[in-house]
This record gives structure tokens, C-alpha cells and sequence, in this order.
């Protein structure tokens, strides 16, 4: 029972950490070594972890310069990113000189919020109503009650979804630089509860699923959730011969058949050869939630002839970026966000247009390496 709770004790001191990993060596016969050298302050992890025995390294590379022309991001951007995959970080530092070479991206974001959605058993289609009409009559006191439990979080927009005895409502929040999953189920909960309490329809969780966290879904891919991104790079026929050794025609060829109809064929819900792999190593690196890459891997990539640039767009509806709180705060994150000057108030939005960006760059290095039949030597060379 006494190793027990020191097992699962929630100290974060330099002495728990140690005593906890031993236990854990003695249990496995394992030896955790490796897991014991870091260099920060265990203490800083106390929000992001439960049950603390060590430390995870993943190597951490740059990729760029980008030159990016956004509304937040302006000027040239070293980009870094944490990843185990060989060949990764050279495809995508590939197509960022590229990109770069032509001018730079040009990026924008669209839309802007994000999502919780409670799930109400009502009694049937009158109840139903009248609990609607009551959310549509007291949007005030939905607005005050948020405003008790976060100052950055504002509620915009609410969305019902009646369907029988349930009842889900989409809620849509501004989360400031948080990503803000934290703040808006904390937010969300209160507006539940205020909902019970006038209307008497039961609150059977605060995510009825149709937020959609963490899941892939149609609903995030047509509306968006996170920023709703869409970065572009016309490059001329030159540059695509010579940095990406293929032609405008071919890469076009690629995308259709291989990123639309063949994305279309298998029912996928990405339409792109591996936005996951750029959001995934940008993430980790910069101390985002992980599991938000599923919905940034909803992406879609177009490509056209436009004036024999090769223009070459992608949209990505649900980029869940923050720079502050989650894991923004942990020194290894904290110094990548700096990086690209992304750390802290103000820097969100600058964040989801490098991640777009960095997106972009991928996906045109992949295409110009499968269109050059070069994909397979390039994992040979630089992934084994
Ligand atoms: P958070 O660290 O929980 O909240 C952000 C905090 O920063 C708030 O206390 C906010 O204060 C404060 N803040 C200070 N300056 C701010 C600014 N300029 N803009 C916005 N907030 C500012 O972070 P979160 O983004 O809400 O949640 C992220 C975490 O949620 C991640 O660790 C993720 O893994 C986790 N997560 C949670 C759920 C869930 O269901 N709870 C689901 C998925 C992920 P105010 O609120 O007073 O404004």
C-alpha cells in the first residue's frame, strides 16, 4: 500500500520522480537510465503530468528558412521540429527553399475558434424546443457565466443539434493565444449546468462528441476548429525542374490522382499526402497537444497550372495551436516557440500561419519526390 501511493503520488520534486522511477525499475527489472537525464526542474511539469518518472527525448531539428507573407507571420522563419523520421526534416527543409525561392507562401487564416459540445437527454421533441428557445432568450447569462470562469474565452456562437431525446449544442469560443481545450470545457460546463438548472434537460457529459476532439470528423473538416488556415506558393516551371527535378504537369497529375481521387476512393477524410508528419513534428516540438494531429491531417492539397507557375494551395480547417498554457510553459517547448518567436501573448495566430506553412512545404516536397520517382531512394539514403 506505502509503495503504492509513493508510486502514484502526485509530487513533482527531483526526490519523487527518483523514487518513483525505481520503483518502476525494481517492478520491470528494466533499466530506466536513460528516462532520468533531463535538465529542467521537475516542478515545471506539475501541470502536465501525473505519475512523473522521467523524460522522453525526441530529436529536435530546423527546417527552413521560410519566407512567409501572412498576416501574423512576416519575414523568413527557422522552424523547428521534433520527429524520429529520417528523410522528414530534409523533404520539408527541401520544399521551404522552394517555396522560398519563389517568392514565399502566402497564408491566411479564415476562421478562428474552437469547440466543446455537451450532450442534453430531453424529454422529446417539445421539451426539445423549449430548451432551445430558452438558450436563444438568456444568451446573457450564457455570457456571464462564462465570463466567471476564464477572462480570454468568449462565448461567439451556439449551435443545436436536436435529434430525439438528445439534445447536442456546438459551442463555439475565441480562446485568445490558448489553444484552449482547458478553457472552454471549464466554460462549457458552467453553461451546462446553468442549462439543468432553468430547463430541466440533464447534461449527460459536457462532450457529446460532436466537438469533435481528437477524432476525425466530418464536422471540423467543412466547418473547421482551431484556426481554419489556407496557405498558397506559385512556383515557377524553372524552379520546379531544377530543385524538384519533375514538371508542373506531373506534380498536377500526382495530386489528382494520387491526393483526390485516390483520398476519394479509400473514404479518407485527408485529401493530402502527409500533412500529419509536418503537424506532428511541429507540435511536439513547440509543446501542443499531440493529439490534435488528426484533425490537422484533415487537410486538403490542390494544384494547379496558373500562368505555368505551379500553384499549389493547401487548406487545413482545424489547426489547434496555442502559445500559452498546455505544454507551451516546459523549457525545451518554450525555447522552440521562441525560435520563431511565437512564446507567449499575442503569437497564436503567427503559429497556425507557420504550421500551414510548414504544411505547405511538406506536401510540395513529397509530391515533387513521387512525381520524380525519388520517394523510395530518398527513405533509403537518408531513413536507413
Ligand atoms: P490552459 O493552460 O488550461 O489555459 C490557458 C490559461 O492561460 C488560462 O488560465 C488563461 O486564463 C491563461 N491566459 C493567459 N494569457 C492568455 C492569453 N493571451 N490567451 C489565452 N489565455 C491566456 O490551456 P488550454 O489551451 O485551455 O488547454 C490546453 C490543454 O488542454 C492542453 O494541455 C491539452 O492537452 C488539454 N486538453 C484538454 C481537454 C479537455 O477536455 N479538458 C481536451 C483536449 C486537450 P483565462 O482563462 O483566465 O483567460
Amino acid at each position: 500500500m506505502i509503495e503504492s501511493n509513493r508510486l502514484k503520488n502526485r509530487g513533482y520534486s527531483e526526490t519523487d520522480v527518483k523514487e518513483r522511477r525505481h520503483i518502476i525499475e525494481q517492478k520491470t527489472k528494466c533499466d530506466l537510465s536513460p528516462i532520468a537525464d533531463y535538465s529542467f526542474n521537475s516542478e515545471k511539469a506539475s501541470k502536465n503530468i501525473e505519475n512523473m518518472i522521467g523524460v522522453t527525448q525526441v530529436p529536435l531539428g530546423f527546417a527552413g528558412p521560410i519566407l512567409i507573407n501572412g498576416d501574423f507571420a512576416k519575414g523568413r522563419y527557422l522552424v523547428p521540429l521534433a520527429t524520429t523520421e529520417g528523410a522528414l526534416i530534409a523533404s520539408i527543409s527541401r520544399g521551404m527553399s522552394v517555396i522560398t525561392s519563389a517568392g514565399g507562401s502566402k497564408v491566411k487564416i479564415f476562421n478562428n475558434m474552437m469547440t466543446r459540445a455537451p450532450v442534453f437527454r430531453v424529454d422529446g421533441i417539445d421539451h426539445c424546443v423549449k430548451v432551445i428557445e430558452w438558450i436563444n432568450q438568456n444568451r446573457r447569462l450564457l455570457d456571464n457565466v462564462v465570463s466567471e470562469t476564464t477572462t480570454h474565452g468568449k462565448l461567439l456562437e451556439i449551435e443545436p443539434f436536436p435529434n430525439g431525446r438528445n439534445l447536442h449544442i456546438r459551442l463555439k469560443f475565441s480562446t485568445g493565444d490558448a489553444m484552449g481545450m482547458n478553457m472552454v470545457t471549464i466554460a462549457s460546463e458552467s453553461i451546462g449546468k446553468l442549462i439543468e438548472k432553468n430547463t430541466e434537460a440533464k447534461m449527460v457529459s459536457v462532450s457529446g462528441n460532436m466537438c469533435t476532439d481528437k477524432k476525425p470528423a466530418a464536422i471540423n473538416s467543412i466547418y473547421g476548429r482551431g484556426k481554419y488556415v489556407v496557405a498558397e506558393a506559385r512556383i515557377p516551371e524553372d524552379i520546379v525542374r531544377v530543385k524538384l527535378h519533375s514538371t508542373t504537369s506531373a506534380i498536377i497529375e500526382l495530386n489528382e490522382r494520387k491526393n483526390l481521387i485516390g483520398s476519394a476512393m479509400a473514404g479518407s477524410l485527408g485529401f493530402n499526402a502527409h500533412a500529419a508528419n509536418m503537424a506532428a513534428a511541429l507540435y511536439i516540438a513547440t509543446g501542443q497537444d499531440p493529439a490534435h494531429v488528426i484533425e490537422a491531417s484533415m487537410c486538403i492539397t490542390t494544384c494547379e497550372n496558373v500562368n505555368e507557375n505551379l500553384y499549389i494551395a493547401v487548406r487545413i480547417p482545424s489547426i489547434e495551436v496555442g502559445t500559452v498554457g498546455g505544454g507551451t510553459n516546459l523549457p525545451s517547448q518554450s525555447a522552440a516557440l521562441k525560435m520563431i518567436d511565437c512564446f507567449g501573448e499575442g503569437k497564436a495566430c503567427k503559429l497556425g500561419e507557420i504550421t500551414a506553412t510548414t504544411i505547405l512545404a511538406g506536401e510540395l516536397s513529397t509530391l515533387g519526390a513521387q512525381a520524380a520517382g525519388h520517394l523510395g531512394t530518398a527513405h533509403r539514403i537518408l531513413g536507413r
